[in-house]
């Protein structure tokens, strides 16, 4: 079993977690089964508490934990399926470890970071390699790849690091290896690639007796071998293992190929001591020539409220390029704050090819959603709702379509006369709003003759879910009989999980109660998005003069 320990220097944001799964990425083409994950030092136990607008989007897994977007990178860039054991955070360590405490599990030693909390760590580590963490039974994968978060320095990381340092020594330092990703700023006064932030972040490191075995430097300009000499010196590692990770020109998808070229999975493969041939990266290469030379463009406009922040939607504006490279077009993403749309009107949705509208919670900007639909229902532009905006559209069809006057979600007016979205009655009045979330994958059952039973070609299917209000079944009829489609429901519940509207009066209009984008890849674009952007481009051919105008 080999491990591979992913650590950031000097900034943060660097992409670290990005480089992890591009790495992963790298050793499955290798062969080997790699699985990654990722801890935080943070205090939340995780990160489904968190503002969006701190910390980005939260990504579901299947399993309903509510993890840091990184996973998302790491489920994006390789095949594995992740699940809450990948995701781990300082406050769900500190949680276990005082449970055990008043439990008497310590039978009655003093409880300290070093060794119960770093134990507690490393416990962890090997779950990520074998079931249940039981080390005497054989491993699921070759390699764990576990990323870090925080950058080298912070007090808060330091239990992680010392737990890496003695898993290494338990492991041996052949099968495990550190990698730490770095930036080298560059002084344009100077013109000069600086490395003293790089020689003193590694220095941290080896205070604590790590060293990195391969340098991962994130650079704006190409690293001269002068430079590369010198930070092999200083951190003490070899110049070969000193690798320039440029900032990438089209799409975080070069990253492999990138990493590849500098020959980074080499390295690895040779520290572990393992003999795999090298295989080419055709299908990386054809995403990312598919990105760079689209045969052709459509606009679509992402209407949220956390739109100025580019990681509130991560998986969103991924899955929107995925559609784009399934279907070899360029995607000119156009980001509208709902909340503008409320004052200014619909003129900026003009000359759109397609409207999603993707999750959110609390009423500010909704108004500005459905007018959104509205827009897409009445000038016939294909339209994709996530989770809330599914519930927009829902609403929008019974105000203007059922003439349910005031239709709304109990979520943003509890007095509404029609509450055609609301919470089910198994959780009204419930306090702890956590435990009332439907979290994690469910079927769902489609419709034959449906826009979206044609696009995933099969009746059962399975989707990830993060939300408190659903369609309100008293409605169904209703809603039915003014020709809203219910094109997928939950077998076991009986709840609504899409709606469209019928093909005849509208080229694409789907609205979804669960969150497609967090299974759609780039070498394999979700269905629904792949659909969509083919609808939005037969959009842009039939008004050709729509897609003239570049954002
Ligand atoms: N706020 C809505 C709900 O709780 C939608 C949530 C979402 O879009 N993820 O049901």
């Amino acid at each position: 079993m080999k491990y591979i320990f992913v650590t950031g220097g000097v900034v943060s944001s660097l992409g670290k977690g990005l480089t992890a799964a591009s790495l992963g990425a790298l050793l499955e083409q290798r062969g080997l089964r790699v699985r990654l994950q990722k801890f935080d030092p943070y205090l939340n136990v995780d990160p489904g508490t968190m503002s969006p607008f701190q910390h980005g989007e939260v990504y579901v897994l299947d399993d309903g934990s509510e993890t840091d977007l990184d996973l998302g990178h790491y489920e994006r860039f390789t095949s594995g399926q992740l699940n809450r054991k990948n995701s781990l955070s300082s406050g769900q360590i500190y949680e276990c470890v005082i449970r055990k405490e008043r439990r008497g599990d310590y039978l009655g030693a003093t409880v300290q970071v070093i060794p119960h909390v770093t134990n507690e760590i490393k416990d962890r580590i090997y779950a990520g390699a074998f079931k249940d963490g039981d080390t005497s039974g054989s491993p699921d994968v070759d390699v764990v790849i576990t990323e870090i978060g925080g950058t080298i320095g912070d007090i808060e990381g330091l239990p992680f690091l010392e737990a890496m340092r003695q898993f290494a020594l338990e492991n041996g330092r052949k099968n495990v290896l550190f990698l730490h990703v770095t930036l080298l700023p560059y002084l344009k006064a100077a013109q000069e690639i600086k490395t003293k932030p790089s020689q003193q972040s590694v220095a941290k490191l080896r205070e604590i007796g790590i060293q990195p075995d391969i340098l991962v430097c994130r650079s704006e300009h190409p690293i001269s071998p002068e430079v590369k000499q010198k930070l092999s010196l200083f951190c003490n590692v070899p110049v070969e293992a000193v690798i320039e990770e440029m900032d990438v020109e089209h799409s975080i998808y070069e990253v492999p190929l990138l990493l590849g070229r500098e020959g980074v999975d080499q390295l690895v493969v040779d520290h572990f001591g393992m003999d795999l041939p090298r295989e080419p990266l055709e299908e990386w290469e054809q995403v990312v020539e598919r990105l760079i030379h689209p045969h052709h463009r459509v606009k679509i406009g992402v209407v949220g409220k956390y739109i100025e922040l580019q990681d509130s939607y991560k998986s969103v504006y991924e899955s929107i390029t995925h559609g784009g490279i399934a279907n070899d077009t360029g995607i000119d993403i156009v980001r509208l704050d709902s909340e503008d749309l409320e004052q200014s009107g619909p003129g900026a949705l003009e000359g759109l090819d397609g409207i999603l509208v993707p999750g959110g919670f609390g009423d500010r900007g909704t108004e500005g959603k459905i007018l959104a639909a509205r827009y897409a229902r009445e000038n016939l532009i294909p339209y994709f709702g996530l989770c809330l905006g599914m519930q927009i559209a829902v609403i929008e069809f019974s105000r203007d379509v059922a003439g349910l006057d005031d239709a709304n979600s109990t979520e943003f007016s509890a007095d509404t006369p029609h509450p055609v979205i609301d919470l089910m009655p198994e959780q009204q009045g419930l306090e702890d709003k956590g435990a009332t979330m439907r979290l994690g994958a469910c079927p769902c059952r489609l419709e034959a003759g449906t826009r979206s039973f044609e696009a995933y070609g099969q009746s059962d299917i399975e989707e990830r879910h993060r939300h408190r209000y659903e369609f309100n079944n008293d409605y169904l009829d209703t809603l039915k009989e003014k020709g809203l489609v219910i094109a997928g429901t939950n077998p076991e519940r009986g709840l609504v999980e899409i709606v469209e509207y019928p093909k005849a009066v509208h080229p694409w209009f789907v609205g979804v109660q669960f969150h497609p984008e967090f299974k759609s890849k780039p070498r394999k674009a979700h269905p629904l998005f792949r659909e969509f952007i083919k609808a939005a481009m037969e959009h842009s051919e039939a008004t050709p003069a729509s897609t003239e105008a570049q954002v």
